[in-house]
């Protein structure tokens, strides 16, 4: 029962209580007192049950707090070991690459050496292939055997010779070289012409004899055969010439065609044998020689004169001198 209503009912029951006769007074007397005794008992009980309710509940409370707890700490836990595990794993796995990166390196210093010991075989076997006379320095007392005769020989293409029915030969390894060239300095709008190549040791004889002939031994020796000679018996070289020119080789240094060969003959394998001012012969500049694209190259950048350069250093570019 709700306590205002309890209130209402004491108030009626006292009223009534008042305006009764002495035994109804009585009666009413122990009637109020047990409804009060009863909702006392029942507010009390209400009271009790209510406490009881809530220390059930705040013991709930309590574990259900604890139980969480241990499982924050369980998950905490768990979540601890997960990290260690991905650490060492990622650890186990920076490891792994550094010994990837390790063995890639070894691989590669070992592809390195195989590579540069199938180059050196390759060096080896081209350098057995090629004639070593096709680098050596000649002088006067040092010329090319008089048996010697190249390789193989190709025809100069007839529209570069100066003499067109007189067939000129090369080198046949040199040929492309010096199509190339003169297919080049051509486009470039010059008439580069060619007036000797390879020459015979016979046909050497007879043409020095024939100077001789004309101008008496000692003139002969000074500007015909002797160093030049044998690079003419050996192929590479050839002596050019321009329509202004003609036959004669003078003033070929003053032409664009000779420009032309200085700024870029060495692309093509060709240097000036005989240069200005060389202490080993006379100025021959039009007297070029075939010493391959990668030697011709070093001289020209070091601005040196192949005469000049140790026999030694040049034997290294004789493996390449047709590469
Ligand atoms: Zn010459």
């Amino acid at each position: 029962m709700p306590q205002g209503g309890v209130k209402c009912a004491t108030i009626t029951l006292m009223k009534n209580f008042f305006m009764q006769p002495i035994n109804g007074k009585i009666l009413l007397g122990i009637g109020l007192s047990v409804v009060s005794l009863s909702s006392f008992g029942y507010i009390f009980y209400t009271y009790i049950h209510t406490i009881n309710k809530l220390d059930v509940l705040s013991t709930d409370l309590v574990n259900t707090k604890n139980e969480y707890q241990a499982k924050i700490y369980e998950n905490q836990t768990d979540i601890k070991k997960m990290s260690d595990e991905i650490s060492s794993i990622v650890n186990t796995l920076t490891d792994e690459q550094k010994k990837s990166l390790l063995i890639g390196d070894q691989l590669g210093a070992i592809g390195q050496q195989v590579g540069a010991i199938g180059g050196t075989v390759g060096n080896l076997e081209k350098l057995s292939k090629t004639d070593p006379e096709l680098l050596k320095k000649y002088s006067k007392v040092y010329f090319l055997n008089e048996h010697y005769v190249p390789l193989s020989l190709s025809n100069i293409d007839s529209k570069y010779l100066i003499i067109k029915n007189t067939p000129l030969q090369i080198h046949s390894s040199v040929a492309p070289y010096l199509q190339r060239l003169l297919d080049d300095s051509t486009s470039s709008g010059l008439s580069p012409e060619i007036i000797s190549a390879f020459r015979s040791f016979g046909s050497q004889a007879l043409l020095k004899s024939s100077y001789k002939f004309t101008y008496g031994a000692g003139t002969a020796n000074a500007f015909s055969a002797e160093q030049g000679y044998s690079e003419h018996q050996l192929g590479t070289t050839v002596d050019f010439a321009t329509p202004t020119t003609g036959t004669g080789f003078s003033g070929f240094d003053k032409t664009p065609e000779y420009t032309w060969l200085t700024n870029n003959a060495y692309k093509y394998g060709f240097i000036i044998s005989y240069p200005e001012n060389n202490s080993y012969y006379k100025y021959e500049p039009w007297h070029w020689r075939f010493v391959g694209v990668a030697l011709a190259t070093t001289l020209h950048n070091r601005n040196e004169y192949f005469y000049n350069m140790d026999q030694r250093e040049i034997d290294t570019y004789l493996a390449n001198i047709f590469d």
